[in-house]
C-alpha cells in the first residue's frame, strides 16, 4: 500500500483530498483545481503548510487552540491515559477519574452555582444536550408546554439538527429542513450592519427588547430558554452595545426563563475573563463549552449546569448521552490544558497584556480607507470592510466578495484571517506575544492595502 505522508507533493495530496474527502463548509466542486491548503505541522502560533510556508494562525485553528500548538504536556497526558484506560463509558452508573476530576475543575472555574457538568464530544452535541435538558427540566417542573427556545439570527451554535436549529444561519437553515419545531429567532445586536441612524445604546436596548416581544407573542408560559453567545463569533465577531446584555438578563429574570450562554468560543479566556458571561456581566443557568476546553487537542464539549436545573432533572433518569461523554483521554487532555491556562496565567495575559496591546493596534486599523469599524474584546476582533465609512454601506455586488479577496491576500501574506461576508475576523491563540501581534497587524495592513488596490 502506498503510504500517504507529509512527504508527498502538495498537488498529489490535494488531488487525493478532493477525490475522497468531503469538507465541512467547503464547495466540493472544483476543489481539485483550487486545491485545499494542506497543513502539516504547527508550533506556538505558527502553522506550516505542505510547501513549507510558515503562517501566523490568526484564528487559533477554529477559535480553539488557546495555549498554542506543540505542547508536549498534552501529548504525554494523552499517551499515559491511553495506556491506563483508553475508554470507558459514563452511562449506567459508571464513572472514571478523568471525568470526575474534569467535572470538579469546571465546577470550580465556572461562576456562581454552575456546579454540574454533562459531557459531550463537541459544542454541537453540548447544545443538543441543552435543548433536551431545558425541555426535560420544565417537564419535571410540571410545565411540559414550556418547550420553546429563543435564539438569534446569525447566531452559530453548531451543525447538528438541534444545534443548527438553535443557530440562526440562513444558509444552514436552507439545507436539510432546519430549524426543528419550537425554536425561534429574534434579530441580532449588530449595530454596524443593522443599526441605521440609531444610537448604538438605543439600538442595543431595542434589540434586547425583541426578546420580550417574542416571549409575549409565544406566551411566557411556553418559553423554556433563551440562548446567546456573549459575543457572536462565527457571525462575524459582533460585539453587542453595552446596553444589550443587561436588558436580556432583566427580561430572562422577569419571565423566569432559563438563560443559556454559549461559551464555546468565549470560554476559557478568549474575552479576558474565564468566561464571556463574566465579561458581559450575565448570570446564565447553563453554559455550553468546547474548543478552548481542550485547546482543540482532543474533541470534547460540555454543558455546565446550575444547581436548580441539575437537581431537578436528577430526580428522574435523563435518557440522553453520547458514547464519548466524558471520554477519558479527552478529559485528561482538557484537564492538563486547564492546568496550563491557570498556572501560566494565560487569562491574565489576555486581560492585561495581549488584549490591550492588540486592541490598540487593531483599532488603529480604522484609519485604513477600507475599514469601517474595528471591534475587539479580549482576543476576538473584527473589522467591517466598507466602501463608505460614513454611511456604513456594503459593497456593490455579492456580499462577501471583498472579504474573500482580503482573506486570499492574508493567505498570500502568510496570515490566517477569516472573512464572514465582508467582515474580517481574528481570534489568535491566547498565548500570542506582543512581537507576534506586531507581525499579525503588519500582515493584516498589507493585506488590506492589497485588497484596496485590487478593488479600486
Ligand atoms: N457554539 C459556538 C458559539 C460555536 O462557535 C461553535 C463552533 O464554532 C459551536 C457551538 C459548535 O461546536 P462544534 O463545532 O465543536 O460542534
Amino acid at each position: 500500500m502506498n503510504m500517504i505522508t507529509n512527504h508527498l507533493p502538495t498537488e498529489e495530496l490535494q488531488a487525493l483530498d478532493a477525490a475522497h474527502h468531503m469538507h465541512p463548509f467547503t464547495e466540493g466542486e472544483g476543489l481539485a483545481e483550487k486545491g485545499a491548503r494542506v497543513i502539516t505541522r504547527a508550533n506556538g502560533v505558527w502553522i506550516t503548510d505542505s510547501d513549507g510556508q510558515e503562517i501566523l494562525d490568526g484564528m487559533a485553528g477554529l477559535w480553539c487552540v488557546a495555549i498554542g500548538y506543540g505542547r508536549d504536556e498534552l501529548a504525554e497526558v494523552a499517551a499515559r491515559q491511553m495506556r491506563e484506560l483508553p475508554f470507558y463509558n459514563t452511562f449506567f452508573q459508571t464513572t472514571h477519574v478523568p471525568a470526575i476530576a474534569l467535572a470538579k475543575k469546571l465546577a470550580e472555574l465556572a461562576p456562581d452555582d454552575l456546579n454540574h457538568v454533562f459531557f459531550a464530544g463537541s459544542g454541537s452535541e453540548a447544545n443538543d444536550t441543552n435543548i433536551r435538558m431545558v425541555r426535560h427540566y420544565w417537564a419535571m417542573k410540571g410545565q411540559p408546554e414550556r418547550n420553546i427556545i429563543l435564539s438569534r439570527k446569525n447566531a452559530y451554535h453548531g451543525s447538528s439538527m438541534g444545534s443548527g436549529s438553535l443557530g440562526g444561519m440562513a444558509g444552514m437553515h436552507a439545507q436539510g429542513g432546519l430549524p426543528i419545531p419550537d425554536i425561534h429567532h429574534i434579530n441580532q445586536p449588530n449595530w454596524w450592519a443593522e443599526g441605521g441612524d440609531s444610537d448604538p445604546a438605543d439600538f442595543g436596548l431595542a434589540r434586547a427588547r425583541e426578546l420580550e416581544t417574542a416571549i409575549k407573542e409565544h406566551g411566557p408560559e411556553r418559553v423554556a430558554a433563551f440562548i446567546g453567545e456573549p459575543v457572536q463569533g462565527a457571525g462575524g465577531v459582533i460585539v453587542p452595545p453595552e446596553t444589550y446584555w443587561p436588558e436580556i438578563q432583566r427580561i430572562c429574570d422577569h419571565y423566569g426563563i432559563l438563560l443559556i450562554a454559549d461559551e464555546v468560543i468565549c470560554g476559557f479566556g478568549r474575552t479576558g475573563n474565564w468566561f464571556g458571561s463574566q465579561t458581559m456581566g450575565i448570570r446564565p443557568h447553563i453554559m455550553t463549552v468546547a474548543k478552548g476546553l481542550s485547546s482543540g487537542y482532543a474533541p470534547i464539549g460540555a454543558s455546565i449546569v446550575c444547581d436548580e436545573v441539575a437537581q431537578t432533572i436528577a430526580k428522574d433518569e435523563f435518557n440522553h448521552g453520547y458514547t464519548y461523554s466524558g471520554h477519558p483521554v479527552a478529559a485528561a487532555v482538557a484537564l492538563e490544558n486547564l492546568r496550563i491556562l491557570e498556572e501560566e496565567k494565560v487569562v491574565e495575559h489576555v486581560r492585561d497584556v495581549a488584549g490591550p496591546y492588540l486592541k490598540e493596534k487593531w483599532q488603529a486599523l480604522e484609519d485604513h480607507p477600507l475599514v469601517g469599524e474595528a471591534r475587539i474584546v479580549g482576543l476576538m476582533g473584527s473589522i467591517a470592510l466598507t466602501p463608505d465609512k460614513a454611511s456604513r454601506a456594503g459593497f456593490a455586488g455579492e456580499a462577501g466578495t471583498v472579504g474573500y479577496i482580503c482573506r486570499e491576500r492574508c493567505f498570500a501574506n502568510n496570515l490566517v484571517m477569516r472573512h464572514v461576508g465582508d467582515r474580517m475576523i481574528i481570534a489568535p491563540p491566547l498565548v500570542i506575544t506582543r512581537d507576534e501581534i506586531d507581525i499579525l497587524i503588519d500582515r493584516a495592513r498589507k493585506s488590506l492595502d492589497e485588497t484596496y488596490e485590487k478593488i479600486r
